[in-house]
C-alpha cells in the first residue's frame, strides 16, 4: 500500500499534510500545484486515505494511513464511498455538468461512513469557466465535513477566487540524485540515466516514463549528434539533419527544449559555472568545446533563435524549414 513514505522529494508538502492529519483539522479546500508527473494524484489519495483512516494516530507512524482498517482497505480498492475522484464525461475538458453532478449536488449528501467526505479533482485546469464558478459556490459555503483537493498544473490559471479559498501546496522539483537513486532501485540493470535525468528536470514521473522509452533514447542520441556535429556540417548535411529532427510533430517541443537546455549549459560554462550544476552533467566535454567555439553574443542569439523557432512551430510554420534555419544559425 502507498503511504507518504513512498513519495519522493516532496518533504515540505508532506510535512504540511501529515501536520494536518495529526491535528485532525483539515481545511475545506487544498490545491496541489505542479507539472504532470510530479505525484499529485498519489499524494492526494494518500492524504485522503490518511484523513479517513480509523486507526488511532498513536498507533500510526507519522500519520501514515494504517493500511488494514476497513476505511483504508476500501480506499485502496477505489471503492471508498466518502473519497470521490471526479471523472469527467469528456477527456478534453471538465464541464459544469461534471462539477454539478459529482461535486456540488453530491456534497449536500452527508458522508456515508466516515466523518469526512473528500473530493479529488484531477486536471483542474481543464475546468471550463462555468465549471469553476459552480465549484466556487461549494467552496464559498462548504458543509463542515467536506474536503476538496484540487490538482492543477498551473494554479495561476484557476479563478483567483478559487485559489484564495484553498490552501495551496506547491510540488517541488526532485533532486537529481534522488531521481537517479529511484531509477536504480526500480531497475538495477539500468545503465546511463543522465540523459533521462537531464531531460526530466526534477519531474520524477517524467523520468520514469522516459527511462522506459526506447524512442526517447533514440531521439536523445539523434539530437546530441546534431548539436555536437553542426559546426562541421555542410548545407546538405544540415538539410538532412533538419528533416530527421523534424520527425513527429508532437516531439518538436521536446526537440527544441533539448537545444534550449543544451545552449543554456553552454552559456553557463562560458560564464564560469561549475560542472556539477549543468543540466547535461554527463556532457561537460562537449559543452566546453561549444563554450570555447561560440562567443557570448552568439550563444545568447542562438537561445533567442530557439525560442523564436518554438513559437513558429507552435503556430504551425513548417518544422523542417524552421529547424534548418536554426541549424544554419547554430553553425
Ligand atoms: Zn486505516
Amino acid at each position: 500500500m502507498m503511504g507518504f513514505r513512498d513519495i519522493i522529494g516532496q518533504d515540505a508538502v508532506i510535512s504540511s499534510l501529515t501536520g494536518v492529519v495529526k491535528s485532525g483539522k483539515a481545511a475545506h479546500a487544498y490545491i496541489f500545484d505542479g507539472e504532470k508527473g510530479m505525484g499529485k494524484k498519489t499524494l492526494a489519495s494518500v492524504f485522503a486515505m490518511a484523513l479517513q483512516c480509523e486507526t488511532s494516530l498513536e498507533e500510526r507512524e507519522n500519520a501514515e494511513p494504517c493500511g488494514h482498517c476497513h476505511s483504508c482497505k476500501c480506499a485502496e480498492s477505489g471503492s471508498h464511498p466518502d473519497i470521490i475522484t471526479l471523472i469527467p464525461e469528456k477527456t478534453s475538458s471538465i464541464g459544469v455538468s461534471d462539477i454539478r453532478s459529482q461535486v456540488v449536488n453530491d456534497v449536500a449528501i452527508k458522508p456515508y461512513y466516515s466523518p469526512r467526505k473528500i473530493y479529488i479533482i484531477p486536471d483542474a485546469n481543464l475546468m471550463t469557466e462555468e465549471a469553476e464558478n459552480a465549484l466556487l459556490k461549494t467552496l464559498e459555503e462548504p458543509p463542515s465535513y467536506a474536503v476538496i483537493i484540487i490538482l492543477s498544473e498551473n494554479k495561476d490559471r484557476l479563478l483567483p477566487t478559487i485559489v484564495s479559498r484553498a490552501v495551496c501546496l506547491q510540488m517541488r522539483a526532485v533532486d537529481n540524485g534522488d531521481i537517479r537513486a529511484f531509477l536504480e532501485r526500480k531497475d538495477p540493470e539500468i545503465k546511463d540515466t543522465s540523459a533521462v535525468i537531464s531531460f526530466a528536470r526534477g519531474n520524477l514521473g517524467k523520468a520514469v516514463l522516459l527511462s522506459e522509452s526506447e524512442e526517447f533514447k533514440l531521439l536523445f542520441e539523434k539530437l546530441r549528434g546534431i548539436v555536437t556535429g553542426v559546426r562541421d556540417m555542410n548545407d546538405t548535411a544540415i538539410s538532412l539533419a533538419a528533416a530527421e529532427a523534424a520527425g513527429k510533430k508532437e516531439e518538436s517541443d521536446d526537440v527544441l527544449s533539448f537545444f534550449l537546455l543544451w545552449f543554456r549549459d553552454v552559456l553557463f560554462l562560458k560564464a564560469g559555472g561549475s560542472g556539477e550544476k549543468l543540466i547535461f552533467f554527463n556532457e561537460e566535454r562537449e559543452l566546453s568545446k561549444a563554450a570555447s567555439y561560440y562567443s557570448f553574443e552568439r550563444i545568447n542569439k542562438i537561445i533567442d533563435e530557439i525560442k523564436t523557432a518554438r513559437s513558429r512551430i507552435r503556430s504551425n510554420v513548417n518544422p523542417e524549414n524552421t529547424l534548418e534555419l536554426l541549424f544554419m544559425n547554430m553553425r
